[in-house]
């Protein structure tokens, strides 16, 4: 049928990463594989378990050679994600059971890798973690590979199909995605994914638009098909109609106009119209983002998140590794303030097993044993970590802040364990910030409430409002079923702000904001009217931020911070938020 007879189809899913996409549908079916099973008997076993050990090699060699062209391609960060390939290789169980199963059924090697992996794939995919299931496509990856390499099929090079075209799958592996000519791809669109699945992370670093999470939107479309990707929104149209072509291509160039006019103030200082310096700080992940954080105006990096170190390792960071990280950091930001957290591991960010961490699984691992309550647990861990950002303290403005502290006890544990680093330095006579900043992170509802009982043993406080509001309202922040009860504007929220920052105040400290709202320009007024001067966000959310700041009051802002205090209804708070920023923005 002429595509221009099909009729316009719409589909919501989750906006990936950014941008609008427009063109032809490469569609990769999950290939066929085909499996042979039959009998082995006798010695021919050991025929089967040397064909096993080779396609090891064989597929440990190609997997490399990905991991190398991924490194050369795109960076240090992406390649790792390849090494949770090459462990499901060296897996011992995995490889002991598979020999089992060909030695106890007499089976063919084949059949006998296919029936072990699956299982092993079915049992991770029922375990409600995200970080799990994640590892179960991992496994699934590895296992085609491994068997196209055992029956001699040739798994599908997408790259050499890409020219110009929106790739659409059930899901986007990475090795699947080191093959794709970036040049070549418009946008990715996938049935499955998160925010933090491996495809995902792969197409912001790409800075391709994608769209995930469609459910089974590959059963819609047909090879050639044309469709519009609205990577902001998070929106697939199918077969789009002039019109709407016409109003994207509008949005486009409207955003790409917008980007750029934002880039060009993102350079000058937060000051608001009425002279009030704010920070406007950066979120990281990683050292090499400190310098693409400056590009984009940052004031210095308000939280680093370590456990990125953690998580995309296959054992302990030792200290020098860590330090390391951390001093390029520090001297990347050239004396701008740089906010390293502590590790937070647990919750939703697992570590690979290989680590022996024991954090997991649990029921409710948010509750549960993560961040400074590991820490505390895990000393000889913690000061490790602690000796190295110490140590790094001597190449800029290096702060250390805490991440889930419930309490003043464990801050006070935390602090010891901080002194116990320092007397090792000191004795060893290592250099350190002997005044190095500490802060805490408040993001739990018993530290808000009591924050003025945190003061004492604070520099600073940072609010984590995407686990302080997902603990206040009790919506999971992972759950899209109940993200609509995830409403910044509630006035429980509203007012545990404003009691953060009379503690702080009242106790003469700097209090930032470093949760998603605090990158959210709707939102901005709002904070800097109930008191906050101090915002960290993703680097790229800068620009337009720092274009709020600079074209509102603080009488404004008071005013709407005095309003959101007064009223008990979430919506009208947002409804007035954003009748304000409609009408800063006219002004743009
Ligand atoms: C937060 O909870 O707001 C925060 C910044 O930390 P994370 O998102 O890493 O939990
Ligand atoms: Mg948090």
């Amino acid at each position: 049928m002429d595509a221009n007879l099909k009729q316009e189809k719409r589909f919501k899913g989750i906006a990936a990463s950014p941008g609008i996409a427009h063109g032809c549908v490469l569609l990769l079916a999950e290939e066929e594989l085909t499996v042979p099973r039959y009998r082995v008997e006798g010695d021919a076993i050991e025929n089967e378990i040397q064909r096993f050990e080779n396609a090891l090699l064989e597929t440990r060699g190609q997997i490399q050679s990905i991991q190398e062209k991924i490194r050369q391609n795109l960076g240090e960060d992406e390649a790792r994600i390849f090494d949770a390939h090459l462990l499901v290789l060296e897996d011992q169980a995995l490889i002991e059971e598979s020999i089992k199963e060909m030695q106890e059924h007499d089976l063919n090697v084949e059949a006998a890798v296919w029936t072990v992996g699956h299982r092993y794939i079915e049992a991770f995919g029922q375990i409600d973690d995200e970080y799990l299931r994640e590892r179960a496509s991992d496994l699934r990856d590895v296992l085609r590979r491994l068997l196209s390499n055992l029956t001699g099929q040739a798994l599908e090079q997408i790259g050499t199909h890409m020219d110009d075209r929106i790739l659409v799958s059930n899901d986007v592996s990475p090795s699947a995605a080191a093959n794709i000519d970036r040049s070549k791809l418009l946008g990715i669109v996938t049935n499955a994914g998160s925010k933090t699945s491996h495809a995902v992370i792969m197409a912001r670093s790409m800075e391709v638009p994608a769209v995930v999470g469609l459910g089974s939107f590959t059963d819609e479309v047909d090879q050639d098909d044309i469709v519009l990707v609205d990577g902001y929104e998070g929106v697939v149209i199918l077969n789009p109609s002039e019109s709407t072509l016409h109003a994207y291509g509008k949005l486009k160039d409207e955003k790409t106009s917008l980007e750029e006019r934002l880039l060009v103030h993102s350079r000058e200082a937060s000051t608001t119209k009425d002279g009030k310096e704010i920070l406007l700080m950066a979120n990281i992940e990683t050292a090499e983002e400190a310098s693409r954080s400056l590009e984009f105006g940052a004031d210095g990096v308000g939280l680093f998140r370590t456990e990125y170190l953690f998580i995309n390792a296959d054992s302990l960071p030792t200290e020098d590794e860590q330090f390391e990280v951390y001093s390029k950091t520090a001297k990347a930001m050239a004396g701008k303030p740089v906010v390293f957290r502590t590790l937070d591991l647990g919750g939703d960010k697992m570590p690979r097993e290989s680590m022996e961490m024991s954090l997991g699984p649990e029921s409710n691992p948010f509750l549960g044993y993560r961040a400074i309550r590991y820490c505390l647990d895990h000393d000889d861990v913690f000061i490790v970590q602690l000796r190295a950002l110490l140590r790094s303290s001597v190449h800029g403005d290096v702060r250390i802040m805490y991440p889930m502290i419930s309490g003043s006890a464990e801050l006070k544990d935390a602090n010891q364990i901080l002194e116990d680093a320092k007397s090792q330095l000191r004795s060893e006579g290592v250099a350190f910030n002997e005044s190095v900043k500490v802060g805490t992170m408040i993001e739990i509802p018993s530290a808000a409430i009591a924050s003025d009982t945190l003061v004492a043993d604070s520099d600073f406080f940072s609010i984590g409002t995407n686990d302080l509001i997902q603990y206040l309202i009790a919506v999971d922040r992972l759950n899209d079923r109940v993200a609509h009860l995830y409403e910044p504007t509630h006035p429980a929220v509203i007012r545990t702000l404003d009691n953060i920052v009379s503690s702080a105040r009242r106790g003469d400290l700097s209090v930032s904001v470093c949760g998603e709202v605090a990158g959210d320009p709707v939102m901005v007024p709002l904070l800097l009217g109930l008191g906050i001067e101090n915002l960290s966000m993703s680097p790229s959310l800068l620009p337009s931020v720092k274009f709020v700041v600079q074209n509102m009051s603080m009488e404004e802002a008071e005013r709407l911070g005095k309003m959101a205090l007064a009223e008990p209804d979430s919506t009208k708070i947002l409804e007035n938020l954003l009748d304000y920023y409609t009408d800063l923005m006219s002004g743009l």
